[in-house]
């Protein structure tokens, strides 16, 4: 008796550790991803976009894709 009781109560409370404010961080990274704007017209997108959608997008501005998005990065190439 003692050592079990005590191992217990040591992982219950390592299991509450993680998870809290995740859901504040994940805002903070939501707003920091809708860093995609279109230069035409000035839409925004999330950086996660895929390039179809933004190649469909300058499409429909009348424009080059660079011009719409020239600092677009696209996450796959890296
Ligand atoms: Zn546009």
């Amino acid at each position: 008796m003692g050592n079990g009781a005590k191992a217990k109560t040591k992982r219950e409370r390592d299991q509450k550790k993680p998870g809290t404010g995740v859901a504040k961080s994940q805002l903070k990274v939501n707003e920091a991803a809708k860093n995609t704007i279109c230069q035409r017209c000035r839409q925004t997108f999330l950086c996660t976009v895929r390039r179809d959608a933004l190649e469909a997008h300058s499409t429909k501005c009348n424009a080059a894709f660079d011009v719409c998005f020239p600092t677009y990065v696209d996450p796959t190439k890296k």
